[in-house]
Formats: C-alpha cells, structure tokens, sequence
C-alpha cells in the first residue's frame, strides 16, 4: 500500500531574537479543543512571542482570561461582538467590567457592527457597540473593532466618541487605502490578517504597502482566514508569520523588519 505523502509547507523563519505577536485569536474555540496546547507551544516554537486571545461574550470572556492566567505569552480581552449581543443583560456587563481588572485583560473587544451576517438586529448592535464603547474608555482600556460591510455605521459611533486615549485597532481590517486613513485619523492601528496573502486581496495588499508600519499589526483571526498556504485548514497562531511575510514581500522589506515594527506596535498599544 502507498502511502500519501503529506507536503507541509515550511513556516517562514525569522532571526534569533526576533518574534512576532498575532494580535487576534479565539483560543476558547472548539476548533482548539483537541490540542490547544500543542497549538500554542508551535507558535512559542515559532517565533511568535504573544498571543492575545479575544473574548466574543461573558463566556469566551472568562475563558480567554483562564488561558492568560495559564501561558505567561498569552493576554486576553474581553467583550461582546456584534453576533452575540442579543439577551446580554446589565448583569453581563457587571461581570465583563470585574473581568477586565485583571492584569492580563489588555484590551477591550471585539466589539463592533456586522452587517454581513447580522445575526443579531442591526439597531440592537449599534447599542451595544456604543455601550461598550463607552465602556472601554471607562475602563481606559484600548478598543478591539470588528467591522463587517459596517464602515459607515462603525465609524459614525467612533467618530462620536472620539478621542480614544487608550487607542484602538480596526481588527480584520477590510477596506480601501481612504478608509484606512480615516481609521488612522482616530489615533488606531490597522491591523491585516492573513486574507492579504489571498490573490483577490488586492484592495488590502495595497493598505498593507503603503500605510507606514508605524501604524499596522497582525493577526491570525484563527481558527478563521488562513493565509496562503494553510487557506481552507484551521487557522492558529504560528501561520501569523505567512502574514507577516506577505506583508514584507509587498513592501520589499526583511520578514525580519516587518516582525519588528508590527510588535512594537502591538506592545505599545497592549502595554505587553
Ligand atoms: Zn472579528
Ligand atoms: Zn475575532
């Protein structure tokens, strides 16, 4: 009998003392049940020196806070994103604001609006957008933004409650090159996940060349959007440095200096 060969193709290597931080993940989600610490310690392995896992509602909250408090490279935040915000009470809101005190809570999100699915009623997450908005600078606690075909929406709360002292990031940002500026315009980082190694990703390759590193930071969004070439398996934390590398590739720098610039930027804004 023949057996199958499997091909794995080689995550890209960065220089000793270099690391990179994938700034969005959902470690909490079943897709990890099985191996989730084999999936963290190949990302340890492979340079990537911080995960920052993400909260989608009290549940994913508290685990994402028990898998901080577990792996000294991992950090937490906490919300509610605009899929769950139906049936969430003032009591939930009680908890979240207890659960963002701890030290490994480094931001606040994802929150936001989606237009794309609406699981929930559009009115109802503009509400909770804007509450929890307004939560986060309670808290002075930088802002997690998931935007979905919502730009105009998101932006109007945003705009209305600016400044963000704490800042703030565009997760998964999708966009043009004028939207990108008005996300910078509100003191935020941009921050590409691996859809900009996809061929069709033509509008965020030229967002991902042309805004300065200053502003911009990576992220896997896994287990959804694995770059090129893991597209259509399980995304996870060490196929963040596909996405780095994309990005050096784009703007005809070193892996090396993408990995940088990206985590300073991602330490500055998490204070990690
Ligand atoms: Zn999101
Ligand atoms: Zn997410």
């Amino acid at each position: 009998m023949s057996k199958k060969k499997k091909i794995r193709a080689p995550l890209p290597l960065l220089s000793e003392e270099i690391s990179v931080i994938d700034t969005h993940c959902h470690l909490d989600m079943s897709a990890y049940e099985q191996d989730c610490d084999k999936v963290i310690q190949k990302a340890f392995g492979a340079g990537v020196s911080k995960i920052v896992t993400i909260g989608i509602d009290l549940a994913s909250s508290q685990a994402a806070v028990r898998l901080a408090e577990k792996y000294a490279g991992i950090y937490a935040s906490v919300g509610i994103h605009p899929h769950n915000v139906e049936g969430v009470t003032d009591r939930d809101y009680k908890e979240l604001t207890l659960l963002a005190s701890h030290p490994k809570v480094v931001a606040y999100g994802e929150i936001g609006i989606d237009l794309a699915k609406k699981y929930a009623p559009i009115k109802m997450q503009g509400e909770h957008f804007l509450r929890q908005v307004r939560l986060a600078k309670e808290l002075a606690l930088p802002v997690i933004i998931h935007d979905r075909e919502a730009h105009t929406e998101v932006m109007a709360i945003l705009k209305q409650e600016a400044p963000f002292p704490a800042g703030g990031v565009m997760h998964c940002f999708s966009g043009n090159m004028v939207f990108a500026q008005e996300v910078l315009g509100l003191g935020f980082y941009i921050s590409i996940p691996g859809v900009v190694t996809f061929n069709k990703a033509e509008e965020m390759q030229e967002v991902a060349r042309k805004i300065s590193l200053d502003y911009l930071i990576i992220e896997t969004d896994g287990p959804f959007l694995s770059p090129v070439p893991m597209r259509g398996k399980r995304n996870e934390p060490a196929y963040v440095l596909y996405t780095a590398e994309k990005i050096a590739q784009l703007r005809d720098v070193d892996l090396d200096e993408v990995a940088k610039r990206t985590t300073k930027n991602a330490r500055k804004l998490f204070g990690i």
